[in-house]
């Protein structure tokens, strides 16, 4: 298939790389020229226009950083200037509403959209271990399946447009407060005298296991290597975990649902990002605990 990417930074890097792999031609388009030239590396055609780049294609998908870039992308140079009947799928993770408004203008303009959110971070992009949870038709899903299998270990239909990206932020709201939660666990633990490992020995096994405890410990020299035990660098980070709580609140407030946990997560992510720490992994806010 022939197969148009667009923003090709940390994420659709190596998803690109994947869709070569898979025997795809990819037409690359990147703001950034340091991104391009990596994709060129990886075997895909570099165009300086995106317009040119999904004129002759037969699928387009995106990985960009926000709903307003999205909307932006799609509006001003794919519909109407891809060919009508080409599948299009957004991988970013963007707000519902944006979601849903994008596919809307699609399916007017004569494409098939899916939103295409992922679970798993670079490392997982560049192995093409990704989750994909997917949000559109069963029929345009059935066609998403094979190009979103290229690059990812799972794909999930989550139900209709939008689905996909609700899926995401529920999922993600639901990580960030585990995390606190396991992270203030530790430290009462820790102030009660037990010893760190053999706590985790013990709620690994018990009611309190949670992926934030038993796959991705916060704590240095505990439980599987993770990225506290490297100094909490690599891993998800902390500006991305914040964005996801944030699109989580709006969702939330916009559906009228009472999400205690994931608003004091949320408080508790902005401030530790607001002290210098976006870079760092998320697990970090032991830290601040
Ligand atoms: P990134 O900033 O590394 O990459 C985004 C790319 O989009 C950049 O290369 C940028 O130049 C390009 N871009 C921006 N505006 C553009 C435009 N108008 N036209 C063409 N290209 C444009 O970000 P990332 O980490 O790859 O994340 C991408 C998406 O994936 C985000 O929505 C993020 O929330 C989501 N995500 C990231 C991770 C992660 O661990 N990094 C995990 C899951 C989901």
């Amino acid at each position: 298939m022939k197969i148009a990417f667009i923003g090709l930074g940390n994420m659709g890097g190596g998803m690109a790389a994947n869709l070569v792999k898979a025997g795809h031609q990819v037409h690359a388009f990147d703001l950034a020229q340091a991104a391009l030239d990596r994709a060129v590396a990886n075997g895909c055609v570099p165009f300086a226009n995106m317009r040119d780049a999904v004129a002759d294609v037969d699928a387009v998908v995106s990985m960009l950083p926000n709903g307003a870039i999205v909307k932006a992308v799609y509006s001003g140079d794919v519909i109407g200037h891809a060919p009508t009947g080409a599948l299009l799928l957004d991988c970013s993770t963007i707000d519902v509403a944006s979601a849903r408004e994008v596919t809307v203008l699609a399916q007017a303009g004569g494409y098939r959209m899916v939103d295409a959110p992922v679970s798993g971070g670079i490392a997982a992009a560049n192995a093409g271990t990704l989750t994909f949870m997917v949000g559109g038709t069963e029929q345009d899903f059935a066609e998403a399946q094979p190009i979103l299998a290229a690059m990812g270990k799972a794909v999930i239909h989550a139900g209709e447009s939008g689905a996909g990206q609700a899926a995401k932020i529920c999922n993600n709201m639901l990580l960030g407060a585990s995390m606190v939660a396991t992270c203030e666990a530790f430290k009462l633990a820790e102030r009660l005298g037990l010893d760190l490992q053999t706590f985790y020995d013990i709620s690994s096994k018990a009611s309190g296991q949670c992926w934030s405890m038993t796959s991705y410990c916060p704590v240095p020299g505990v439980g599987p290597e993770t990225p506290a035990d490297h100094g909490y660098q690599g891993g998800f980070a902390t500006a991305l975990m914040l964005k996801d709580l944030k699109l989580a609140m709006a969702a939330a407030q916009d559906a009228g649902a009472p999400v205690p946990m994931g608003h004091r997560a949320e408080e508790l992510y902005a401030a530790f990002d607001a002290a210098g720490n976006g870079g760092m992994d998320f697990s970090a806010i032991i830290k601040t605990l």
